[in-house]
């Protein structure tokens, strides 16, 4: 992985973010506000990923069900700046990230379940917020930049990157950097580092953002614009795989081929639908700026997390989170997710942490994406003032830090139910 061809290196960063998602963007503030030097890539126009361009305009749940935030930090910051501007709410009950006894014995009595910590934002606005905090914490953004491929040496079994080459308007650029973050989503950067990762397929999923003339008379009624926008579909699949067409091969989402089957069938798809509505009546107001892959490539972590690590905890949690799905379920995340000690000076976040099955799904989603971005972002500041590998870092010290800024990194046992009966809600 040399650079064998001339390019001269435009900067040398501290720390470089490849990928501006939720994961990226967090990652990039955290080590920034850490004094580090920082370059976010995105080879988009705007910053938020899945969350913004993907129109997943929805923080899942962050509390256990039962009444009780489990997810702070960044992620409470990302959903509070969200909210700011534009349509979307946390239910009034919760009052500092509780909901009071008086008021869960009132839902117990009345045979319900309380009201969870989740809403939906304007992804509009909030791209365009990130792209504020970025620019207010001093990151370096280079927008409509491709991270193309990693330059690095191999010492002692060790990958050792020494910078990224992008492509973007101006051509070809080379940046370095002593510290790496992945953000991209799909692993590229640790891949095409040589580091091991693992696929998962997706379902045919493609779910854009629509106006009719009903939806605007019921925003109109309501005083609520968030009614005015409806979705429509290519394919409706689910996240569980319901509407998945069984005549459709699962999209792995990593191959070039893969994108531009799942792009045009589904674009097809979705035209073949409004052909058959009165045109005078809808528009549709944007199609998915990315593809709507929950899971595509991961980083084999030092750890990877299993469904069976429910209620366990971790010595190097760097942080508690919530099942976005099944009340009670309560993980932690371990910083070995983040990492392989393959690579000396490069980190992953976001939904490319180690997860398997079901518990990639539980880590993969926004609140717990914004997390370890985080994470990734204060790991890389303290490698850096360590001069260690980042897999080395003094783990109780990047839980001080985390906890300082707010973020839970155990969840509390008395929190484990003797037995949830809880099931799956279909919130993602
Ligand atoms: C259909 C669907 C429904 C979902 N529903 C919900 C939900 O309701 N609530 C919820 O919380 N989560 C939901 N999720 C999950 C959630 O949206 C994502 O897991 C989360 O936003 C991931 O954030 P991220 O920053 O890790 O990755 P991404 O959002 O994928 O961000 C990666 C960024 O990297 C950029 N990038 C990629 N490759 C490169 C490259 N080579 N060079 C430069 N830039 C690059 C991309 O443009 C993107 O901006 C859903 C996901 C899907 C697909």
């Amino acid at each position: 992985m040399l650079l064998t061809e001339e390019i001269n290196e435009k900067a040398h960063y501290d720390v470089i973010v490849a990928g501006g998602g939720v994961a990226g963007a967090a990652a990039a503030i955290s080590a920034a506000r850490a004094g580090k030097s920082v370059l976010l890539i995105e080879k988009a126009q705007k910053l938020g990923g899945l969350a913004t361009l993907g129109l997943i305009n929805y923080f899942v749940p962050m509390c256990n069900g039962r009444g009780k935030q489990i997810i702070f930090g960044m992620a409470e910051e990302f959903l509070r700046t969200a909210l700011k501007y534009g349509y979307g709410s946390i239910h009034p009950d919760f009052v500092n990230g509780a909901i009071s006894p008086e008021k869960l014995a009132g839902y117990a009595a009345r045979g319900e379940k309380p009201p969870r910590y989740q809403t939906k934002f304007p992804a509009e606005i909030f791209a365009l917020q990130l792209t504020e905090l970025c620019v207010a914490e001093g990151v370096d953004l280079t927008f409509d930049s491709l991270l193309s491929r990693p330059v690095a040496e191999e010492t002692g079994g060790q990958t050792k990157l020494l910078g990224v080459v992008i492509e973007n308007k101006s051509g070809r650029e080379y940046y370095t950097a002593d510290m790496f973050v992945d953000a991209t989503g799909d692993c590229d950067l640790v891949y095409r580092a040589g580091i091991p990762t693992a696929e998962r397929g997706n379902f045919h999923t493609y779910i854009g953002s629509k106006i009719t003339l009903d939806s605007c008379r019921k925003a109109v009624e309501t005083g609520d614009i968030k009614n005015a926008l409806t979705g429509i579909c290519g394919g409706g699949a689910s996240l569980y795989g319901g509407g998945h067409p069984k005549d459709i091969p699962l999209y792995y989402g990593c191959s070039s081929d893969d994108v531009n089957r799942y792009l045009i069938s589904n674009q097809l798809e979705m035209l073949k639908k409004l052909k058959k509505d009165d045109r005078l009546s809808r528009d549709v107001v944007t199609l998915p700026g990315m593809c709507q892959f929950r899971t595509t490539r991961r980083i084999e972590g030092d750890y990877v997390l299993k469904e069976s690590d429910v209620y366990r905890h971790f010595d190097d949690s760097v942080g508690a989170i919530n099942d976005f799905d099944r009340r009670d379920f309560l993980y932690e995340i371990p910083y070995r997710t983040l990492v392989n000690r393959k690579a000396s000076n490069l980190i992953t976040c976001g939904r490319t942490a180690a997860g398997d099955g079901y518990a990639w799904d539980v880590l993969r989603v926004i609140p717990p994406a914004i997390i370890t971005g985080q994470a990734a972002g204060l790991a890389c500041a303290q490698a850096l003032d360590e001069s260690r590998a980042v897999a080395d870092i003094d783990v109780p010290k990047l839980q001080r830090t985390l906890e300082a800024q707010n973020v839970l990194i155990h969840f509390d046992d008395a929190d484990i139910p003797e037995k949830s009966d809880d099931t799956i809600e279909h919130n993602d």
